[in-house]
């Protein structure tokens, strides 16, 4: 495949506007860049909901080890479109500058780009591998993880030995994550007017108990990850009332917590849970109620094979040796990670920090030199014959 072709292939994918949505527009596209090799590869579309559906493609022999890459088709809303010099949904290329320009650019329809360019190579090349390949683009990642979660129930990532998910991260590869559980209190009060607050019942005073109980429980968990530190936990919406001669029956708080796995998810709803049930049974004017959004387990990965290739191949790319790094951030991985099977997770691909920002752009060398690179670790880990075709 010629590098004007790959960059194609990003652009189209970037024309697609897969805000949040329309995940099954991406995947009908890849699907059709496999259309040639029909009778080489197995195309299965897992429907979400309307108009968003996950795609695994497998290609390879089942025998052998199997490989997993996985890359998320939406891309988050480009915000004020007049703050882009390029227009979101154009993939413009700017060849002076070397960039590529878009929503998804970076986060991620590059690593998603690269993760399908993989298999067309080896499909192209006729690359006998020994092992399985399976790409695996999930819906609504920036939402909640919520296509990962699925293909992980129906069982799509239990045969896998190894999963590179092509996050934009070329500086290092990640191997562990931090979890993420977002957390929201709702505090239930009695209206009444504020000359006369004995009638009612504050709801943010009762919001603040359960605020302060919470910051001291969670500042307890001073236990430190080797690799990921320590757990943090953040409050960061608060609001109630509304106005000032009137006792607020509604106020609310969102927090915001990073694990580790010294402390299981579980063990931290737990915690929580406890400190809203005892402040309720403590206080029948108290009515707080608590709930769970998508909490997502921490990834940590020991020394591993793919892991150590990843890291062996990569001076021959990159002008170093890929560190093994850490991120504090959610990612289909933690849903991944869920899988029958404990096979590693790592996280690499093309992209940087211009994620989710205005005018987000991939550089078209390291968008580039990231195939090549991740067909290498690709066909090492699986194993190949190469046989020519006549
Ligand atoms: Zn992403």
């Amino acid at each position: 495949m010629t590098n004007n072709e790959k960059i194609s292939i990003l652009q189209n994918l970037i024309k697609i506007e897969s805000v949040n949505d329309h995940e099954a527009q991406v995947a009908d596209y890849i699907s059709s860049l496999f259309e040639p090799y029909a009778d080489q590869v197995e195309v299965q579309k897992v429907p979400f909901s309307k108009g968003r559906t996950n795609l695994v493609i497998t290609m390879g022999n089942p025998n052998g080890k199997h490989l997993g890459f996985s890359g998320h088709m939406d891309v988050v809303d480009p915000g004020n479109v007049d703050e882009w010099q390029h227009d979101p949904f154009s993939g413009d290329v700017d060849l002076n500058a070397g960039k590529i320009f878009g929503r998804g650019a970076s986060d991620m329809k590059s690593g998603l780009a690269a993760a399908v360019i993989v298999m067309l190579t080896l499909l192209e090349k006729g690359t006998e591998i020994e092992g399985q390949i399976k790409l695996l683009a999930t819906v609504g990642e920036e939402t909640g993880e919520y296509g990962a979660h699925v293909l992980t129930q129906d069982g799509y990532a239990d045969d896998l030995d190894g999963l590179i998910i092509t996050e934009p991260h070329m500086d290092g590869i990640i191997t562990s994550c931090k979890g993420v559980i977002d957390y929201q209190v709702t505090s239930t009060g009695v209206p009444a007017h504020s000359s006369r607050p004995d009638m009612g019942v504050n709801a943010i005073d009762n919001l603040i108990q359960f605020y302060l109980a919470a910051k001291k429980l969670m500042a307890q968990h001073t236990e430190v990850n080797a690799t990921l530190g320590q757990m943090t936990h953040s409050v960061d919406i608060i609001s109630g009332g509304k106005q000032v001669n009137s006792v607020p029956d509604y106020a609310m708080l969102k927090g915001n917590i990073r694990s580790i796995p010294e402390y299981s998810n579980e063990e931290i709803f737990s915690d929580l849970q406890k400190i809203v049930d005892d402040l309720n049974a403590q206080d029948t004017k108290m009515k707080l109620k608590i709930k769970f959004i998508y909490p997502e387990v921490p990834i940590v990965n020991g020394e591993n094979e793919l892991t150590k290739l990843a890291q062996e191949i990569s001076p021959k790319y990159f002008d170093k040796t890929l560190p093994v790094e850490s991120s504090s951030g959610a990612n289909d991985g933690s849903e991944f990670r869920q899988a029958e099977k404990q096979f590693p997770i790592i996280l690499v691909g093309p992209g940087n920090n211009s994620s989710h920002g205005y005018d987000e752009y991939v550089a078209i060398d390291q968008y580039l030199t990231s195939i090549d690179y991740l067909t290498d670790v690709a066909e090492q880990f699986v194993g190949v014959h190469v046989v020519t075709k006549i």
